[in-house]
């Protein structure tokens, strides 16, 4: 479903990501990791059109992330092209960054209703199936204030699935939160891996990556430096750089 090939992004002189290659296939939990500062959230951002690339491609589905090909040659999107492409794709940050002043239900409904075009009444429907499914009916209408940490997270998820996307990524969903309140939020993602979505998740949660993850990434330096299997590394990396790093998170 997604295909990177040979990215490259840099901030001014800074050259944060040095050609990446990776392959997401439809329904995969693709986990990445590495140290700090190694373009884990710079590639999300790409993906999602929130950053332009340098360098490379990046397809998800029949769709050129950012560009359109016409007689061989290559065109920025327009601004409603890239609000069309975003549209399928769903992510969740560290921070949740819901709206305070509405409810979750409303925080829900805000994309169906206004980017869609949905009506309020199909849009609160189905915003009231996804806060089931994320374990929150009772909380529909519960200000982010009136929700812990976990729970707004799950809020956060259940806005993303709204607009039906065909991926999902997660940058460090858990790593804001009171270790208390992660399971809850690992096990919500860990539902959606399992009705086939496809997720791309960074995460320092391993054993996340062992139990849920089809293929588990090792980024340092802008570049990939092992992936695989994800038992297969965490059991027995093959280069130092991640059997250093592992070393450290597990
Ligand atoms: P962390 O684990 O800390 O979240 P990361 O792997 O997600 O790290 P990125 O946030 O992708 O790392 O950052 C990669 C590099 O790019 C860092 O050196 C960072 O300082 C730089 N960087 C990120 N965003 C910007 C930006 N908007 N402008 C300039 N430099 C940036
Ligand atoms: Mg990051």
């Amino acid at each position: 479903l997604v295909r990177i090939e040979g990215v490259h992004k840099l901030y001014g002189s800074h050259h944060v990501l040095k050609g990446i290659d990776m392959t997401i296939k439809q329904g995969e939990v693709s986990v990445l990791i590495g140290p700090s500062g190694s373009g884990k959230s710079t590639l999300l951002r790409c993906i999602n059109l929130l950053e332009t690339i340098d360098a490379g491609r990046i397809h998800v589905g029949d769709e050129l992330i950012g560009y359109k090909e016409v007689d061989g040659k290559l065109h920025h999107l327009k601004v409603k092209e890239i609000a069309a492409q975003r549209s399928e794709i769903g992510m969740v940050f560290q921070r949740f960054n819901l709206f305070g002043h509405r409810t979750a239900v409303e925080n829900i409904i805000e994309a169906p209703t206004q980017v869609k075009k949905q009506s309020k009444t199909t849009a609160k429907k189905r915003a009231l199936e996804l806060l089931d499914q994320v374990g929150l009916a009772d909380h529909a209408n519960h200000y982010p204030a009136q929700l812990s940490g976990g729970q707004q997270q799950r809020v956060a998820i259940a806005r993303a699935l709204a607009m039906d996307p065909e991926l999902m990524l997660f940058d460090e969903p858990t790593s804001a939160l009171d270790p208390e309140l992660v399971g809850d939020v690992l096990q919500v993602m860990k539902d959606l891996a399992k009705s086939g979505m496809t997720m791309v998740v960074v995460t320092h949660e391993i054993g996340f990556a062992r139990e849920v993850g089809d293929t588990l990434t090792f980024m340092d330096g802008g570049v990939v430096v092992e992936s695989g299997d994800p038992r297969e590394i965490i059991a027995n990396p093959q280069h130092e750089r991640t059997k250093g790093f592992l070393s450290r998170v597990l």
